[in-house]
């Protein structure tokens, strides 16, 4: 390859806001056969609110505690529920204890009570049980949204419904890349319910969904051995292993460092039209290089 090519589409892509953080990628690009998506802030827009919550124990305030946990939480789910906790004028207090489950969760001690925050996955490896909101689990998720649960003391306590809209951009992506023969798939820590909703919406077949951040690992390699070379385009929240592992890994939206340091191209915009623009920009150099 001339380096003198590479050097004019880093330079255009940089024009365009598609950083190619390595030279290598506007080269490879062209070439995948199937692009991965990770969901929450990649497919959508990363900003999710709560839309509504049912608290099992009436005597409990659910929302306050659990609201005090995320306080200490980077994931945008947490700031979700702080902010609709502050909208109701909840007074939050300070954590006694905190840990991150990452692609799960929450867990710490507040108020003297021991809490979890997260995922169904979580509440099932920590042995929560859930049979008591079937219905609502079900009407959440069927929504497209997701079920957040709180157990207080390994009970329990309330469900929330958090809501995280479909980027404009991305319909429109998927549809292009499906029109130039290039596979689509969704790897996502969230509900598989909530995961095919959106999914469908999209147009995307594939989806894995419940998994932590080795479980994406372990489907981009999958995909890989199946499809050829592969593109996996996340947020960096719970999937910076799976945009190393890609062949080409793409950082979108929020801009985490982690993101940034696990990415072969960084997308300055809060769109996803950049993924289509990385497309064409790698077919002009390697035109131009041929
Ligand atoms: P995705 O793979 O779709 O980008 P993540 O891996 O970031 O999603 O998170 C997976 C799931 O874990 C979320 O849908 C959410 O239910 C849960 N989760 C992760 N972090 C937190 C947190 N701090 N508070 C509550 N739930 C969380
Ligand atoms: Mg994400």
């Amino acid at each position: 390859a001339t380096p003198t090519s590479i050097m004019v589409g880093t330079g255009r892509g940089a024009d365009e806001g598609v950083l190619f953080r390595q030279g290598s990628a506007l080269q490879q690009i062209e070439n995948a056969r199937i692009v991965v998506f990770d969901k929450t802030g990649t497919l959508t827009a990363g900003h999710p609110e709560v839309v509504s919550w049912e608290a099992i124990q009436a005597d409990d305030d659910a929302l306050m505690l659990a609201a005090s946990l995320e306080q200490r939480s980077e994931h945008p789910t947490a700031q979700a529920l702080v902010n609709y906790a502050e909208a109701q004028s909840k007074p939050l207090t300070q954590p006694e204890s905190f840990n991150a489950l990452a692609g799960l969760g929450v867990e710490g001690k507040v108020d003297g009570r021991t809490l979890l925050v997260g995922s169904r996955t979580l509440m099932d490896e920590q042995s929560v049980a859930l049979d008591s909101t079937q219905q609502q689990t079900q009407t959440i998720e069927r929504n497209g949204q997701t079920p957040l649960y709180v157990a207080i003391d390994g009970q329990l306590a309330a469900v929330f419904s958090v809501a995280d809209p479909i980027r404009p951009s991305a319909k429109a992506l998927i549809k292009h890349l499906a029109e130039q023969n290039i596979r689509t798939a969704m790897v996502t820590g969230d509900a598989e319910a909530t995961a095919q909703k959106v999914a469908k919406e999209l147009g995307i077949s594939d989806v894995v969904a419940g998994v932590k951040p080795d479980g994406k690992v372990a489907a981009v390699e999958k995909l890989q051995a199946q499809y050829g070379k592969l593109i996996f385009v996340g947020d960096g929240i719970n999937d910076a292993p799976a945009l190393a592992a890609a062949d080409i890994g793409i950082a979108v939206g929020t801009g985490t460092d982690v993101a940034i340091e696990s990415a072969d191209v960084v997308m300055m915009s809060d769109d996803l039209n950049g993924v289509r623009n990385a497309f064409s920009l790698s077919r002009q150099t390697m035109r131009n290089i041929r």
